[in-house]
């Protein structure tokens, strides 16, 4: 069964209200002024641009994208492009915001962005796509650029559409201009490791949050909600670690295996038939149900507002672990603190496509290309450190790790305000 966005039966209208939330909550344990919170709450650039596009059978359509550049204040804006029907400005800063903490969290010399466009890219041909990327990149080509602003591929882009996107910006720059955009293709400037890059910081942490509660790789059971470029790869390294995957979804349904699933065979399938829908080694279930089966990590790694105040009780899981952007909503959050989930805060959880997209930056522009081994272990420890500083402020303030997290972002950005001041 498809399933939307759900309304938060408590009152969250959406991510931008759960963004705002936690920044204002951030702001008060750290005894910022008001001045300081507007500064941090309103982006500093947005755009909205018309996408004219000529369709294949010669009729034309206007399609709406977005850009928003939340904060730069620390270095050029990073952020994903997505291409959904569900995309609006809301949920682009809102994206754009959680952006800003991420990359900070991480100690990234980076600010935060997002972009998006409203189209549902499973009914364009591939040509139709490329025109539609190489459109919106001239609309907002002097917001971008690799000391601006470095877009990278989130739901339903990809290394193609990064690939266009370079060069359309290098076309209209007389020149290639690698560092543009990451999650490029590796035969054109991209990193060795990008690919999985996201996936393996999710299951770093994921394993970190198993010892943290004393618990072995080896026995322990995983769900995982969103089969794309994120939750496939999550599910992979999960099950390389010893973990049971038990359970699968996408937008089409869910499956469920408690002997666990062959996940080789499944991508096999989703190759095939394009959703893990009617895989014949499992049973189907509802969708809303994988979210509440008795696992020790549930890992979202689709879309916003899956876990909100109508659902997070009857959650069983030890742990989530977000690999999506937002999966869980502020009240949702609070139920889960009471009843003693962990939840490992997508900021830090999915960091791991940052951090590479960030090595593939530094690579790209020093034209010199690492080894996929070195990527690996760059990131491992970048992972590693970012989790034990995030335990540790929790542990210091007495805080879960979402509010623990989103204090040491929010301090960092706020210093690097501080410390240029205001200009004039
Ligand atoms: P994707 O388009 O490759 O995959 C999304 C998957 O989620 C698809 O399988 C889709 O069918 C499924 N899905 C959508 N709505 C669903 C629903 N309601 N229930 C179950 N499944 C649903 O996108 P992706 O790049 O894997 O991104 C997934 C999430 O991870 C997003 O929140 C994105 O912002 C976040 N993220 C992605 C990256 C990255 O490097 N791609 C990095 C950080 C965070």
């Amino acid at each position: 069964m498809p399933i939307g966005s759900p309304v938060d039966a408590a009152g969250s209208r959406g991510p931008l209200d759960d963004a705002q939330e936690q920044l204002r909550h951030a702001v008060d344990v750290l005894g910022y002024d008001e001045g300081v919170h507007r500064l941090l709450a309103s982006p500093r650039r947005e755009v909205t641009v018309s996408i004219p596009l000529r369709r294949d059978d010669g009729s034309v359509e206007v399609l709406t994208g977005h850009r928003v550049q939340h904060n730069f204040s620390r270095g050029p804006a990073k952020g994903g492009l997505r291409y959904s029907p569900k995309v609006d400005l809301d949920e682009v800063r809102a994206l754009a915001m959680w952006m800003t903490w991420k990359c900070a969290l991480m100690d990234l010399p980076y600010g935060g962005a997002k972009g998006g466009v409203t189209i549902d890219p499973s009914k364009y041909s591939a040509a139709e796509l490329e025109r539609v990327t190489r459109r919106y990149t001239s609309e907002i080509l002097p917001m971008i650029g690799p000391t601006r602003d470095i877009p990278a591929p989130d739901i339903g882009t990809d290394e193609h559409t990064m690939a266009w996107m370079m060069d359309t910006y290098s076309v209209a720059s007389g020149h290639t201009v690698l560092g543009t955009v990451t999650g490029k293709p590796v035969s054109l400037g991209g990193s060795l490791g990008r690919a999985s890059a996201t996936s393996r910081g999710v299951v770093l942490t994921a394993l970190a949050a198993l010892r943290h509660l004393g618990l072995e790789a080896g026995g322990s059971t995983a769900a995982v909600q969103g089969f794309g470029k994120v939750g496939r790869g999550a599910a992979r390294f999960l099950a390389e670690a010893g973990v049971l995957v038990i359970a699968a979804s996408d937008e089409q349904g869910a499956i469920w295996n408690p002997d666990g699933i062959d996940l080789q065979a499944l991508e096999a399938h989703v190759e095939q038939t394009g959703s893990v829908v009617h895989f014949g080694a499992a049973t189907g279930i509802d969708n809303e149900l994988l979210l509440t089966l008795e696992v020790d990590l549930l890992v979202p790694a689709a879309v916003e507002g899956v876990i909100h105040a109508g659902n997070a009780g009857s959650v069983r899981a030890r742990v989530v672990v977000e690999g999506a952007n937002g999966p869980t909503t502020t009240s949702a959050d609070r139920i889960l603190a009471e009843i003693g989930t962990l939840v490992v805060p997508d900021i830090l959880a999915n960091a791991g496509g940052v951090v590479v997209s960030y090595f593939e930056w530094v690579q790209a522009n020093q034209a010199y290309w690492w080894h996929e081994a070195e990527v690996e272990s760059k990131l491992a420890e970048r992972m590693d450190t970012a989790w034990c500083q995030v335990l540790a402020e929790a542990d210091r303030l007495r805080l879960p790790l979402r509010q623990a997290a989103t204090c040491l972002a929010v301090r960092r950005v706020a210093e690097a305000h501080r410390q240029r001041g205001l200009y004039p």
